[in-house]
């Protein structure tokens, strides 16, 4: 008896020293970097901003709504307001609205960078437009927020890249290595129109890109369980996308009679069972970079944790797991986005269907989550099919040992105080995942902290941001002279 409990205790003296000795060994990956001051954000910056919040850059997923006449009227406006960016850079149109900017740099050896965002913005629910508090594309000032659709998703990140390359180029100054802008108009629906055509165009042309920057991860403040600095989610892959329709048939009839089960029981029962049985929780490559890069910046028991993740997978799991948000970095999730059955009180229909929408992990296929939505529900009387063709698998990752990581994890640093970075598995779809072939190294990250109501009510982002931001893009397009 006496020996068991001194083996038991050894093995305990054991485990603690190993959980102790990889805690603290963990190495710190955060790089001391200073941020320096930006200058004072100008009057004109903050009018500008303000002016491009204003053009309804609409894009419907009902392509009859569309309208051009903002796309234009946007435009022109940006080639009065940022006149040397029109006269010192090329620009090409593509597909009548997608603008495309190349700063041609002094080394032609060097492989260029390319930096994106969105001119469109999603609509504006008419249900909910009484509920905002200013008129949506008023761009009104209040509070230390700029306020309008757009401002977060993605003009920001348009305004600030014009604002910095503008100032420079009053400079004279000149990178060494090649930038594009590229400008895509229609994001939000998929960006068949701009950003594929655009990465197609830079394949035929042989473009290959060290570094892609696209919109992404944040700047955010107490979101990290466990860190109380800033952190900047600097995301390196994002989710794929799938939506799948379900169907179900079966002879209906009349109310006063129901058989034991009809359409909607059969359609409600799958529906249940993809919602019980969800995906396999997995640490992807940004997952194990994220805990890599914040462990050594948390306290006990967090860092022990983040230390040894696959001792500790079930607590971390759990807690992820909780929230919407941590639950979409470990799994694949499912979710009922559409339903549709019946047309009268006491007629059962004979047909009901659901539509569920899908987030790949990196590392589940669109079609290993096809087959194991058929694996989960498991009968036959379900017909499973894909709902539209807007299917992207989940994208690569770039490295955190790229040139792309480094160089933005720095910039973001020397942009903001005391800031610690993470790489980051961005949950929503951007352009940039049209560009695998154009670059292996894609950031998705937009240098503002904690935007409010995007794609909702009050979308707005605080004017700290677009200072920020701003210079961001200032630092960021200086580290090209060399
Ligand atoms: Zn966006």
């Amino acid at each position: 008896m006496k020996k068991i409990g001194i083996i038991i205790l050894m093995v305990l003296v054991i485990l603690v020293g190993y959980l102790a000795y990889t805690t603290i060994t963990a190495p710190n990956l955060q790089r001391n970097i200073k941020a320096k001051l930006p200058p004072n954000l100008s009057d004109s910056a903050i009018l500008h901003f303000q002016q491009a919040i204003s053009f309804q850059t609409i894009s419907y997923d009902d392509a009859k709504k569309w309208d051009s006449v903002p796309f234009i009227q946007f435009r022109h406006f940006l080639e009065t307001t940022y006149p040397f960016v029109h006269q010192k850079l090329e620009r090409e149109i593509i597909s009548q609205y997608t603008l495309v900017y190349k700063w041609q740099g002094t080394n032609l050896n060097l492989a260029p960078f390319i930096l994106m965002a969105h001119q469109d913005v999603v609509p504006i629910e008419e249900s909910t437009r009484k509920q905002w508090t200013f008129k949506p594309f008023s761009g009104t000032i209040k509070d230390g927020y700029i306020w309008g659709r757009g401002t977060t998703d993605d003009k920001i990140n348009l305004i600030s890249i014009f604002e910095s390359a503008e100032k420079l180029l009053r400079e004279n100054y000149q990178p060494k290595r090649t930038v594009y802008f590229v400008f895509g108009h229609d994001e939000e629906i998929g960006g068949k129109q701009g950003a594929v055509k655009v990465a197609e165009l830079f394949k035929a042309r042989n473009i290959k890109a060290d570094l892609i920057m696209d919109e992404g991860g944040i700047i955010t403040r107490e979101k990290v369980p466990g860190i109380h600095k800033p952190v900047a989610l600097i995301g390196t892959a994002e989710k794929g996308y799938m939506s799948l329709e379900l169907s179900v048939n079966k002879k209906g009839g009349h109310s006063s009679q129901p058989d034991k089960e009809t359409a909607i029981d059969i359609l409600n029962k799958a529906l249940v069972k993809l919602r019980k049985q969800p995906f396999e929780a997995r640490f992807t490559e940004p997952m194990q970079g994220f805990m890599q890069y914040l462990g050594p910046s948390m306290q006990f028991p967090n860092n022990m944790a983040f230390a040894n993740p696959t001792l500790f997978k079930r607590l971390i799991v759990n807690s992820y797991e909780k929230q919407g948000a941590g639950n979409a970095m470990i799994r694949t999730t499912a979710v009922p986005t559409i339903i549709q059955a019946g047309i009268k009180d006491n007629v059962i229909p004979t047909l009901a269907t659901a539509v569920v929408n899908f987030r790949l992990l990196p590392g589940d296929s669109a079609s290993f989550v096809f087959n194991k939505v058929q694996e989960i529900i498991n009968d036959k009387r379900v017909r499973i099919k894909h709902y539209d063709k807007n299917i992207s698998e989940a994208s690569a990752t770039t490295p955190t040992k790229s040139v792309a990581f480094l160089r933005i994890d720095s910039i973001v640093k020397s942009s903001y105080d005391s800031v610690v970075s993470a790489p980051f598995l961005l949950i929503g779809a951007t352009d940039s995942r049209h560009f695998t072939e154009v670059s292996d190294n894609i950031i998705k990250f937009s240098p503002m902290v904690d935007p409010i109501g995007f794609h909702g009510i009050d979308e707005r982002v605080s004017m700290d941001s677009y200072h920020r931001s701003i210079w961001f893009f200032e630092q960021f397009l200086r580290s090209l002279k060399n």
